[in-house]
């Protein structure tokens, strides 16, 4: 912190880093010559690696073009083409693509398309989005009103109308009798009640992460969940929105998260992974139907200056076939397996890893200080921090958050690159080794 007071940038509060000097595949080095893995991608954003050449060549052609051609004033052929291969990923009839520029963007899109797509359809009563607690759907204020998560929102209360909660499904927390089938239907239910306290003519939306990022380290819900998650929608003419922002376009091993458990939301928010870090890219994936519903009501109040420009389009369709040509949903599903299988036999040696827990490459564990009863490490520990900066100093980035309220806990996610080998992956686990080691010491 107090190394920032020194420098006219700022971020969030904490300590500086060294500067980036360049970056290739899954390593990024610093200029003082250190070399680190890009354990968690960034944050979970440079999904096929960094400095991809097919990528690096699609943009500079375009930018030999135009980088930058406003969306109302021309049409330009990479975001055509990028929607129609988007469209051609995703279940029929979700064929619309709106693009934004980041994954809050991304978000609100959806929350205020839906919000246009009920007063269209004769709707009006319906306004509410319940989400889920914890969670995280971006930094503006719309999608702070959906977020769950105190640190990054409760500063800001008065600047926007809070949506309703239930809670996430922690399942891995619970010390109930149930099995797992009847857990995520427990938790399903309570978005039945939820829906029915609020009054089912009032809530206009459900928005859900598939698998849990930031707040809750990739939390996966049993699977009996999601379907019964659509239903309890479908029975009240809720929609369903998906924030893949994190778990989509493929880290998880299929282009959405939500099609492991054959869920069509209704509308979908992707970003981070879309344009993989090559440039800022997020969008709005909609049911057609709906969108016409809206445009021939007078068309989407909304939009970004940034958004659909040619140049981010042009990465993300580079990206979009980097991912089919090296076939990196196959790998991020097969190197996931080993990163769990690894992840698995380390916290069968630390006894303060309590949960091991993802889909494909959205891999997490969480510390606690008894495994039995799932009690979260003492706050002023400082795990989440401190477990961090140790394998820095090995030269390993991960990403990690202690939820405060609701659930806490120190979890970490580990989420390389889609690229990553089975070799990479040892090395990943090596430092990790060596980090638990220095942690519990
Ligand atoms: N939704 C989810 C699930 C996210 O993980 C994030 C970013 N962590 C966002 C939305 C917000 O994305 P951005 O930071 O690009 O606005």
């Amino acid at each position: 912190m107090d190394a920032q007071k020194s420098s006219n940038l700022f971020y969030q509060s904490r300590a500086r880093r060294p500067e980036v000097d360049r970056a290739d595949g899954i390593y990024i080095w610093a200029k003082n010559g250190t070399r680190f893995i890009d354990g968690s991608s960034g944050a979970m954003v440079s999904n096929i690696g960094h400095s991809n050449p097919n990528v690096l060549a699609a943009m500079k052609t375009q930018m030999d073009s135009a980088t930058f051609a406003y969306r109302l004033h021309f049409e330009n052929e990479p975001a055509e083409q990028l929607a129609t291969v988007i469209a051609g990923k995703m279940p029929a009839g979700l064929n619309r693509v709106f693009f934004v520029s980041g994954g809050s963007e991304a978000v609100e899109s959806c929350v205020k398309f839906a919000r246009q797509w009920a007063v269209a359809a004769g709707q009006e009563s319906r306004w509410k989005v319940i989400s889920r607690f914890p969670s995280y759907h971006g930094s503006t204020l719309g999608a702070l009103a959906l977020t769950g998560y105190g640190p990054l929102k409760d500063a800001f209360a008065p600047l926007f109308k809070d949506m309703p909660k239930i809670p996430a499904p922690t399942c891995y927390l619970d010390r109930d009798n149930l099995n797992d089938e009847e857990r995520g239907l427990k938790y399903a239910e309570m978005l039945r009640e939820e829906i029915i306290a609020q009054g089912p003519e009032t809530v206009l939306a459900f928005a859900m992460e598939p698998v849990g990022g930031a707040s809750t380290g990739a939390l996966v819900a049993p699977d009996s969940y999601y379907g019964r998650v659509r239903e309890i929608c479908d029975e009240f003419g809720v929609l369903l929105i998906m924030d893949e922002v994190m778990s989509g376009v493929g880290r998880t091993g299929t282009f959405m998260a939500s099609e492991h458990w054959d869920v069509r939301a209704d509308l979908y928010a992707v970003s981070k992974g879309f344009a993989a870090g090559y440039a800022p890219l997020g969008a709005m994936i909609a049911d057609q139907g709906m969108v016409e519903t809206v445009l021939d009501a007078g068309g989407f109040a909304h939009g970004h200056t940034y958004a659909g420009n040619p140049l981010a389009c042009s990465a993300g369709l580079a990206v979009l076939n980097e991912i089919d040509r090296l076939n990196l949903m196959g790998n991020a599903q097969r190197m996931g397996d080993v990163l769990m299988g690894g992840l698995n036999e380390l916290m069968s040696r630390y006894e303060f890893i309590g949960d091991v827990r993802g889909k494909g490459l959205l891999t997490a564990f969480e510390m606690v200080s008894d495994r039995e009863t799932m009690a979260p490490l003492p706050k002023d520990l400082n795990a989440y921090n401190r477990f961090v900066d140790i394998c820095y100093d090995r030269g390993l980035i991960t990403y990690s958050r202690r939820t405060r309220g609701g659930v806490d806990g120190d979890h970490f996610l580990i989420c390389p690159p889609m690229i990553v080998a089975e070799e990479q992956i040892s090395e990943i686990l090596n430092i990790l080794d060596d980090s638990l080691t220095a942690f519990a010491r």
